[in-house]
């Protein structure tokens, strides 16, 4: 028989001490190891064991033997002093924690899965993620599961190499397609997630540089301001100066420019569709409306030539209006700006504009 490692079993719990309790079963390990054990501990702390105790061929036995099998006698004995004591040491779980889970799971502990999904969540490492993994879906504890497949999806090369992948490739080919399934799922929840922050980050900059081109040609910047106003040279640069700098410069070309925009310059078009952009969300009556070409374009609107184009246009304009009123509450484009490297504004221009002058 195998010598235990545990000390006899006392409850301490609700003031009561039962050690003066004499034990009335034995739990049987596979090494022949006989734990003795109360039942009514035992029954209190597992429904399972409670029902094993309390069928009818137990209760007429003269000698009551419980068989736990299948796990190191140590295991057990840790497993039935957490019964008695709701307690289990670091050094147990570290040698024990997968076995405690199973058997957790089996007799239905669900304290001690807790503990032990917390511990071997700690103890993960790429060797032995897989074999966790397949633990954890065996007992049913989707915590540890699902932190196993983070693992194994962020640290696939190394878990290619380990024993434990090639073990599952050759007998579990259905996990290995959970598993496989599982990084698809994440690389394609990246990359929609970084194309939504691209996307709200290019509103963003076109809402910003709508807010310019109105101070522009309301107001006016450092060297271009409304018709009716001279710029004033001695005026600071305003709180947006990096945006409304390359606009000043794109309105003064396209004031300027001897191709324009039917002669194919690339600059003046995209001028031209900001000064659209501005048109599409502009809500001053035209006689007040300083932004040029806001009044031409308005009445030109009505006139839909190519309804796919259209389509795309006012799910733009839409949008900017979005993160206009967004950023007028200054709430989450701080936060934006931070998580993603904003792009050139000529770049977001080309990229979601096209080209309808
Ligand atoms: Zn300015
Ligand atoms: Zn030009
Ligand atoms: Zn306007």
């Amino acid at each position: 028989m195998c010598r235990s490692i545990v000390s006899p079993p006392v409850r301490k719990s609700d003031h009561v001490s039962v050690e003066s309790v004499e034990t009335n079963l034995y739990i049987l390990t596979s090494g022949r190891r006989r734990i003795p054990a109360h039942a009514k501990i035992l029954a209190s702390a597992s429904p399972v064991l409670e029902s094993i105790i309390d069928s009818p061929l137990k209760r007429r036995s003269f000698e009551k033997t419980i068989p736990i099998l299948g796990v190191p006698c140590d295991a057990v004995e840790v497993f039935v002093s957490f019964l008695y004591s709701n307690r289990c040491n670091e050094e147990h779980m570290e040698k024990f924690g997968i076995h405690l889970l199973a058997l957790a799971h089996v007799y239905l502990v669900p304290q001690l899965k807790t503990q032990c999904t917390k511990a071997l969540i700690g103890r993960l490492t790429v060797e032995n993620v897989v074999d966790v993994l397949q633990l954890a879906r065996l007992c049913d504890a989707p915590d540890l599961y699902l932190k196993c497949m983070k693992v194994i999806s962020n640290r696939f090369k190394s878990v290619e190499e380990t024993e434990g992948w090639k073990f599952l490739q050759n007998n579990d080919p259905h996990l290995e397609l959970e598993i496989l399934k599982f990084i698809d799922d994440v690389e394609s929840r990246r990359k929609s997630t970084r194309k939504h922050l691209q996307e709200q980050s290019l509103y963003f900059q076109l809402s910003e540089a709508m807010d310019c081109l109105q101070h522009i040609c309301t107001e006016g910047c450092t060297s271009v301001g409304p018709y009716d106003k001279e710029p004033s040279k001695n005026r600071a640069p305003c709180s947006k100066f990096s945006t409304c700098e390359g606009l000043q410069h794109s309105i003064y070309h396209f004031a300027n420019c001897k191709k324009r925009v039917n002669g194919g310059c690339v600059r003046c078009k995209r001028m031209w569709q900001l000064f659209k952009l501005h048109s599409s969300i502009c809500e001053s009556p035209d006689s007040t409306c300083k932004v040029p070409l806001c009044r031409q374009f308005k009445t030109r609107g009505k006139q839909v030539k190519n309804k796919k184009e259209e389509a795309r246009w006012e799910l733009l304009v839409r949008k900017v209006v979005a993160a206009k009123a967004i950023s007028s509450l200054s709430l989450p484009k701080r936060k934006l700006e931070q998580q993603e490297q904003p792009r050139s504004l000529r770049e977001a221009i080309n990229c979601h504009v096209s080209v309808a002058c």
